[in-house]
């Protein structure tokens, strides 16, 4: 677990005038859940991709529990990763997807059962470990996706959208699940959504964006001016 600080971070892609991130500045404690709520194009992704090192900054510093993490290549900065499209390896069993970031860890095969086994039981996916993604529902395949970046004891897990390709219904009862998943495992949490409902059921802090900058920031009770 780990704390994150983000410090008049600036993002001007090359090519564009525009600041995708202006200015942006904000502490996300240890196992907080920081939700970034705002329109489409406004720099939610942006600011996750640089937190994750996915994006270089164009100025400003991040910092993952005190280790300044600004320049730190993907793979040094422990932490885990849900996209929108749930990217299962569909050749794969669901087991081996689990599995993956465990084997490019080394780990011996024992450690891995262990995990995968305790990862798919709190996702609801003992039944299907011997599954291949194109036999499984939707919210089952994100399921694998959520399970997959949670078997790693990683430091900060990143999401971007990751209910958005599901049904309403599913959309719903996933939503309650990771709220519980999550603060189950006290994982430090940046959750990126333009849904305000989804924002304010799973945040502890919302953080609304606004042309590239942060418009407000505040536990979700306290976001009044809706975006
Ligand atoms: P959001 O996630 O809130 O929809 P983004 O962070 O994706 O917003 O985009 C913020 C701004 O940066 C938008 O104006 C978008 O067009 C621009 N942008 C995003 N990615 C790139 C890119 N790879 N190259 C150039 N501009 C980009
Ligand atoms: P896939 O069929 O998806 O390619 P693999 O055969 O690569 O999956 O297996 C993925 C992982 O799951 C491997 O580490 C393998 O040892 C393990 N595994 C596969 N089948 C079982 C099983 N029935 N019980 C326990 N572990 C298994």
């Amino acid at each position: 677990m780990a704390d994150i600080q983000i410090n008049n971070l600036v993002k001007v892609y090359p090519g564009s005038t525009e600041r995708a991130n202006d200015d942006v500045s904000m502490t996300i404690a240890d196992g907080q859940f920081m939700v970034l709520l705002g329109p489409s194009g406004c720099g939610k992704t942006t600011l996750l991709r640089q937190i994750a090192g996915l994006e270089l900054p164009t100025s400003g510093s991040i910092a993952i529990g005190g280790r300044d993490v600004t320049y730190m290549p993907v793979h040094q900065r422990n932490l885990s990763m849900v996209f929108q499209s749930y990217a299962v390896f569909p050749h794969r069993r669901v087991r081996h997807n689990i599995a993956f970031p465990l084997k490019t860890k080394k780990l011996p095969q024992a450690e891995i059962d262990k995990k995968v086994a305790w990862a798919a039981d709190l996702l609801q996916l003992t039944p299907y470990l011997d599954r291949f993604p194109a036999q499984l529902s939707g919210g089952q395949r994100q399921r694998v996706a959520v399970a997959r970046a949670i078997v790693v004891d990683a430091d900060v897990l990143l999401m971007d959208e990751p209910l958005s390709n599901l049904d309403a219904l599913l959309r719903l009862s996933f939503r309650s699940e990771l709220k519980r998943i999550v603060e189950q495992l006290g994982t430090t949490t940046v959750y990126v959504t333009h849904d305000q409902s989804e924002a304010l059921s799973l945040g502890d802090q919302v953080a609304v964006m606004r042309s590239g900058k942060v418009s407000q920031l505040a536990p979700p009770l306290d976001i009044y001016d809706h975006p």
